[in-house]
């Protein structure tokens, strides 16, 4: 079966990013993908880079339109979505992009935190200890969901977690039981997916978890999956050449082990399920 890779960003609009459009297609090709969505960061009033992360949404359509349009039917097809890194004060802004533009898939992302707090750069979220931090993030995460209902998938649920500064700490489901239930009972409740987000599996690899210590908690797939969850989309949340479907065989076979029976992306924001077994 060939899968959609639902997650990803081009040096264009995307500040942070190293590839171009033709580049992440040509990449997607050679991991013999079905799809990518290109997913370029929003983040508004965020420039830790020196430039706002925010890209013109006009060029973005216009461009992305003219490389469908000029397609080899052969190649992996591109998907158009959007990351929103959301803020409490952004939700009018996000939730008039989502109802303007004609979006594939649209993620939302938590990558600021306590209002405006950049996770990525902002160590002082951290003051409490790693769970305080996650338990905050989840809880936000529900706000942020109930502000810009028309998303399709929640981003990275565990970014949280990537940039802890002390010794790598997984999120695990039990000590977070409650807010796990809550992001999970609003994912199910409104029909959207969460993310399995390679690239946080990457960074702890790269930061020596062995085994199965840099995957995910399996209870935390088993209880979305118990509590009814259908929809998940598998990301590699690609910034450069070589990085799309990064470790897709072994999220594959960790994801079977989990109970998970198909993945799901999006095409003018509906659903669309791949059986993986
Ligand atoms: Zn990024
Ligand atoms: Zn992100």
């Amino acid at each position: 079966m060939k899968l959609v890779d639902c997650h990803s960003h081009t040096v264009h609009y995307s500040t942070d990013a190293a590839q171009s459009v033709d580049e992440l297609i040509q990449d997607a090709k050679a991991h013999d993908l079905a799809g990518i969505c290109l997913t370029d960061h929003y983040d508004k009033d965020v420039n830790y880079t020196g430039i706002e992360h925010i890209f013109d949404l006009p060029d973005y359509f216009s461009h992305l339109d003219q490389v469908r349009s000029a397609a080899d039917p052969a190649d992996p097809q591109l998907y158009i979505g959007i990351e929103l890194g959301w803020m409490p004060h952004l939700t009018r802004l996000f939730n008039e992009i989502i109802a303007t533009w004609p979006f594939d898939s649209v993620i939302v992302s938590l990558h600021n935190m306590d209002g405006d707090k950049d996770i990525f750069v902002d160590r002082s979220v951290y003051d409490e200890g790693a769970y305080a931090a996650y338990s905050r993030a989840l809880t936000q995460m529900v706000d942020m969901m109930s502000s810009c209902p028309d998303f399709t998938i929640l981003g990275h649920y565990d970014y949280v977690s990537r940039y802890f500064p002390g010794q790598t700490t997984r999120m695990d489901y039990a000590p977070l039981a409650k807010e796990f239930d809550a992001v999970f009972e609003h994912l199910i409740i409104h029909g959207k997916a969460l993310e399995l987000n390679t690239r946080t599996v990457q960074k702890f690899k790269s930061q020596g978890l062995a085994g199965d210590q840099a995957w995910p908690d399996p209870a935390i797939f088993k209880r979305y999956l118990e509590l009814g969850g259908q929809y998940i989309s598998l990301s590699s949340d690609s910034h450069q050449i070589g990085q799309a479907a990064t470790l897709f065989p072994e999220a594959l076979e960790f994801l079977k082990a989990v109970g998970v029976s198909q993945l799901t992306h999006f095409v003018s924001k509906k659903p669309v399920l791949t059986p993986i077994i």
